[in-house]
């Protein structure tokens, strides 16, 4: 395992070869993490609520739906997905993206999440090198892009990722792994109460519900990871990439669909993470 590592830290070609291919695998799972999680959620809010309602009856048995349980299945003709059909990317080349029995097609999103999983990931080895700060900007990375698209399907950023995502930035900062614990503490609260602080204004003055606490806790979780002077940068892109990719989409589509401002979010937090001080230092001027 050491002669591995050691390997990996001399050879750049090896580094990015391991951590490419390992990080389309990485893609490819969080396919998985991006499509079930909503389900199930789903399944828990409708046992809750019938246990709320109706708790003289017994729960509805449905097969409790995991991240690893049930095996994958094309959603249309039921026949189980192979391993050899769940190779990322390739699978889908080969298959021409349509299921092997029925041709449902499958979406090509699914081959996209994987290459820009795999992407991300080789611009995380470029900024940081072989070194913890790869490692855990990796593990970042890939909660981001789970998140990012689960936010955009749903208007739901989880608990269950975004709370844990901010306890290991607080963890790994208590060895000043980005910034200091001082730092990152304080990271933690400001990110929480600035949109917390914008929330409530909004509904003052409209009466409606312009974001969720979701997104409080996300920027929390940024907050964390990078400290509380990179928070205002975070904030300014996130709002300049939804302006931007808000417009596109409004032209796209042409209806109004509910806004999501954790994707944004996500995507001006990973900018940040990776190039956040140099853009402060061009911004202040050096
Ligand atoms: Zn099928």
């Amino acid at each position: 395992m050491n002669e591995i590592i050691g390997y990996l830290i001399q050879s750049p070609t090896a580094l990015y070869l391991t951590v490419g291919i390992i990080s389309l695998c990485i893609g490819s799972f969080l396919n998985v993490v991006i499509y079930r999680t909503p389900k199930m959620m789903e399944q828990e809010w409708r046992q809750d609520c019938q246990m709320l309602l109706h708790p003289d009856q017994a729960i509805i048995d449905e097969d409790k739906l995991t991240l690893s349980k049930p095996a994958s299945t094309c959603p249309k003709c039921k026949t189980p997905i192979r391993w050899y059909q769940n190779i990322p990317v390739i699978s889908w080349l080969f298959l021409r993206g349509k299921c092997g029995e029925c041709e449902n097609p499958i979406s090509i999103r699914y081959p996209l999440v994987e290459v820009l999983t795999a992407v991300c990931s080789l611009v995380v080895v470029a900024v940081f090198g072989p070194s913890l700060q790869m490692l855990f900007g990796l593990i970042l990375t890939w909660t981001l892009i789970a998140l990012t698209f689960i936010d955009f399907d749903t208007q739901l950023l989880p608990d269950r990722y975004t709370l844990p995502l901010a306890a290991l930035g607080l963890a790994v900062n208590s060895y000043a792994l980005y910034t200091s614990p001082t730092s990152a503490i304080w990271g933690y609260l400001i990110g929480f109460l600035c949109l917390w602080v914008v929330y409530y204004l909004f509904k003052i003055v409209t009466g409606k519900e312009g974001m969720g606490y979701g997104d409080f806790k996300l920027l929390a979780a940024l907050g964390a990871w990078m400290g509380p002077f990179l928070l205002p940068l975070i904030v300014l892109l996130s709002s300049l990439v939804g302006a931007i990719i808000g417009i596109i989409l409004m032209k796209v589509k042409k209806e109004n669909q509910p806004f999501a401002f954790g994707p944004y979010i996500a995507i001006a937090g990973w900018i940040a993470f990776l190039w956040g001080n140099e853009i402060m230092k061009v911004y202040l001027g050096g």
